[in-house]
């Protein structure tokens, strides 16, 4: 392992992965450091996403792919059902192959990848980042660069240690617990989710196939609703009503940030990205595709500012603009959305439902149901059609 390279990326999921390969491509050393043993494993993810996202990152190999998905449903706490976003595809990725495909992208980029590698703290010189220490193997290690990007995950420590204020109020996380089912019966292409405060209070349940039998069953409930149960509990009622057959081959916990967007997300010498960022949507949750967009911005501004000798804070805002620009801006309207859809009571859920059936289901897309579940502010409804017309 080099003691001194351009660009030290703490973590290998999509985030990392994806800034470590953008920035070799364009030139720099890069370290790319991941604390397991295996990349892509544990998997905390119901590894959905819409084509469209992931095209715009990637060119898509089909050997990722577990499921095509061609369809939504939304279940009303009555049981209404409402089928939704007809001719849009989505995937559900395998998400151990997928993480190692990006790994590996980078290494044939030119970045250097070492398993095994759990960094544990900062070098830091006059308030600025200046390399990390790590324990690699059972060695302690240190290794100075020029920028650190800190990609590590939802529970980073990076931002934290390198003076930024990453902190998150239990009321801006999701609190999720996933069982991957099989036994089950099940629509193979087509995602439910499923809202009402008995099954998930502030956030909701979700069935992502992942072949004709098992799928991917989980839920997140949001830490504002003083849920009196864990989301285990949660999620171990809504599978023994909906799925009383179903086996489960994983139980997984973890937490999605749902709060506003950070207001800093680089400090000198270090940039902070995807979950480690608090860059997952609000009101989806989904942060896979946002991790690698933020990757690759990373990576721009990263390549740009170690060639004119200046990693400054200021320098590296320009990385925060493009991103607020790219994403971000929509991340502020999702949460604005969410604060106000998890206030719903489940008679406001049961009668959006009921009016979106009256809409043709061809017309069902993102924005009709977004509209019709904020008819009652209409100023949402305004900014909303910004974003998706
Ligand atoms: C239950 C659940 C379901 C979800 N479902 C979806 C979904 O369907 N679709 C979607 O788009 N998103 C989903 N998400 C969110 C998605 O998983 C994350 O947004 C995404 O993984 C973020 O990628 P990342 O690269 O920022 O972080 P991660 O994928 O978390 O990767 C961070 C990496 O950093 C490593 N690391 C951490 N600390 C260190 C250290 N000190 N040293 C070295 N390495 C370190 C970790 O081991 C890890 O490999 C879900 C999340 C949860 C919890």
């Amino acid at each position: 392992m080099k003691r001194e390279v351009d660009l030290i990326v703490v973590g290998a999921g999509p985030g990392g992965s994806w800034a470590a390969k953008h920035a070799a491509k364009a030139g720099l050393s890069v370290l790319l450091l991941e604390k397991d043993r295996e990349v892509g494993v544990p998997v905390r993810c119901a590894e959905g996403v819409s084509e469209k996202g992931l095209r715009s990152v990637i060119s898509i190999d089909t050997r990722w792919i577990a499921q095509v998905i061609r369809g939504v449903r939304f279940i009303a706490p009555d049981g209404t059902k409402v089928d939704a976003y007809p001719g849009e595809t989505g995937y559900i990725l395998n998400r151990k192959l997928f993480d190692a495909a990006l790994a590996e992208e980078a290494c044939q980029s030119g970045a250097h990848l070492y398993t095994k590698a759990n960094v544990t703290g900062l070098l830091m010189e006059n308030g600025r980042t200046r390399g990390v220490r790590l324990r690699h193997i059972g060695e302690e290690k240190e290794i100075r660069c020029s920028i650190v990007i800190g990609a590590d995950g939802i529970e980073s420590r990076i931002g934290r240690w390198g003076g930024l204020n990453t902190a998150i109020a239990w009321t801006e996380m999701a609190a999720c617990a996933q069982m991957t089912c099989c036994n089950i019966d099940i629509e193979p292409e087509r995602v439910e989710l499923y809202m009402g405060r008995e099954i998930a209070p502030g956030g909701y349940a979700w069935v992502f196939p992942k072949g004709p039998r098992s799928a991917n069953v989980g839920l997140g409930i949001s830490g504002a609703f003083n849920p009196d149960k864990k989301a285990l509990d949660y999620l171990k009622d809504f599978v023994s009503r909906r799925f009383p057959n179903a086996f489960a081959m994983t139980i997984v916990a973890g937490g999605v940030p749902i709060g506003r967007p950070l207001r800093d997300i680089v400090s000198d010498g270090l940039m902070l990205v995807g979950d480690a960022g608090r860059q997952t949507n609000p009101m989806s949750g989904g942060g896979i595709v946002n991790a690698m967009i933020a990757g690759e911005l990373a990576a721009k501004t990263a390549a740009a500012a170690i060639k004119q000798g200046d990693v400054s804070v200021r320098k590296l805002r320009a990385y925060a603009r493009d991103w607020t620009r790219e994403e971000g801006r929509n991340n502020y309207l999702s949460y604005k959305f969410k604060e106000v859809i998890s206030g719903f009571s489940d008679e406001d859920i049961n009668q959006t439902a009921r009016m979106l059936l009256k809409i043709p289901v061809e017309k069902r897309n993102a924005f009709n149901v977004f509209k019709a579940a904020l008819i009652r502010h209409p100023k949402l409804v305004l900014e909303a059609r910004k974003v998706f017309l």
